[in-house]
């Protein structure tokens, strides 16, 4: 480290340090949480923009070749991608149509695009109009990007289905699972540290303050620590202050953390009830049909020796959302009451939490899946239920509800981030 290098704080932690000096393809981690500091670039931008142009080709096979065709008693029922998002609104269940289509198409897209937009020309040493507008965009919509959760979902739609009929995979699958592949490639070259360096003013070089005070705040959004007059950090909880670097409002912590996280927590915690009572799905065989909650999909799963599947399924449908609700409550509760104990391992406890939320999105995606082949009228039929937009919302709740959570704010409660 030398004295010279610029201030960051650690997103986790609220440690304020220099940042250290790393090589390309490398990662810096907080000394005390072990949280990702920040990543430098390995390639230069011209390795993610190539992936990115690649993926927005197979973006547009995979949207428009047959995805998967479904076989029974001598009927065919073909689908695309969006065929499960066409008959969720069919039914009626408009929610689950938008929510699929934005976080299976839409926000994919526009992350490919946007990215394109963004490093294209930077990379040809030019910075596009409205770029940083563009990439902060990116940046809040990178967590509800879902194609692999998604892709899974196909997996274990497809183990319920092969043994009733025969199914196709078409052109669609494999262009789908490459663009997976080529998206995680991209985003694993891209460090959107880099970017912001490209994009705006540096960190301040200055030296490192001898007492931490709240003068000094880390953007949300770019990491940039910025140095605020002391008036304009009392009013930054108002969003009177903004980042010279993104725009984005400053913010000391995530504005009214605890009391937001319990709001989302307690809806959530009440939208489980109707999530695992009501059917999310109704499987119609020869005119009779028999519905499926959660619990009972898994179960059936377990019966007809599907286990790896059923334990896929039974952890990121039944097992994720209440380790979610139970984890975040404690994490609020050790915040509030001012714990010391176990602080990097309530950090780690809170960076799980945050990360396996999108998996609980498996079922939702398999019914979508489901419903979208298996509609051979009284032959073979599958609805959705009502069930699965109180899951869907779950899901959804608990996602903002670990985003709202300010994991600084346990470091502050035992005064690891000085007063
Ligand atoms: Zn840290
Ligand atoms: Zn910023």
């Amino acid at each position: 480290m030398s004295s010279g290098a610029p201030l960051i704080e650690c997103h986790e932690c609220g440690l304020l340090l220099l940042a250290p000096d790393i090589r390309p393809g490398n990662t810096a981690k907080c000394p005390r949480c072990n949280g990702t500091l920040f990543g430098k670039n390995a390639h230069g931008l011209e390795l993610p923009v190539s992936l990115n142009f690649a993926a927005l080709f197979l973006f547009v096979i995979a949207n428009t070749f047959p995805f998967i065709t479904f076989e029974m008693e001598g009927l065919e029922q073909p689908s695309i991608l969006i065929s499960g998002v066409i008959e969720f609104y069919g039914k009626g269940l408009w929610q689950l149509a938008g929510l699929v289509l934005i976080v299976t198409i839409l926000i994919p897209l526009i992350k490919i695009v946007g990215t394109l937009y963004v490093l294209g020309p930077l990379h040809l040493g030019f910075r596009p109009p409205f770029a940083i507008r563009v990439f902060r965009f990116i940046e809040v919509l990178r967590p509800w990007a879902m194609m692999e959760v998604y892709l899974l979902g196909v997996i274990v739609a497809y183990v319920k289905l092969k043994d009733m009929a025969t199914l196709e995979l078409g052109v669609g699958v494999f262009a789908f699972v490459v663009l997976i592949m080529l998206v995680t490639w991209a985003d694993s070259t891209l460090e959107s540290h880099t970017v912001w360096e490209h994009l705006g003013p540096r960190a301040p070089k200055s030296p490192f303050p001898r007492t931490r005070d709240n003068s000094l705040i880390a953007c949300h959004t770019c990491q940039l620590v910025v140095h605020t007059a002391p008036a304009a950090s009392h009013g930054a909880s108002h969003g009177t202050s903004t980042c010279p670097r993104c725009g984005d409002v400053l913010h000391r912590r995530k504005s009214n953390s605890i009391a937001r996280t319990w709001a989302l927590v307690a809806t959530a915690a009440i939208l489980y009830v109707p999530a695992n009572v009501f059917p999310v799905m109704t499987v119609i065989m020869f005119g009779s049909g028999e519905a499926d909650t959660i619990i009972s999909g898994v179960k059936v799963l377990f019966e007809v020796g599907m286990w790896p599947v059923a334990l896929l399924v039974f952890f990121a449908s039944i097992t994720v959302p209440v380790l979610k609700l139970c984890g975040l409550c404690y994490l609020l509760i050790s915040v509030q009451r001012g714990s010391r104990k176990r602080l990097k391992d309530r950090t780690l406890m809170y960076r799980i939490i945050e990360s396996v939320g999108r998996w609980s999105m498996i079922d939702i995606f398999m019914i979508s899946i489901l419903i979208a082949l298996v509609r051979l009228g009284s032959i073979a039929t599958i609805e959705p239920g009502i069930g699965a937009i109180s899951f869907a919302a779950v899901v959804v709740t608990t996602m903002i509800a670990s985003m709202t959570f300010d994991p600084r704010l346990m470091w502050d409660a035992a005064g690891e981030n000085g007063e």
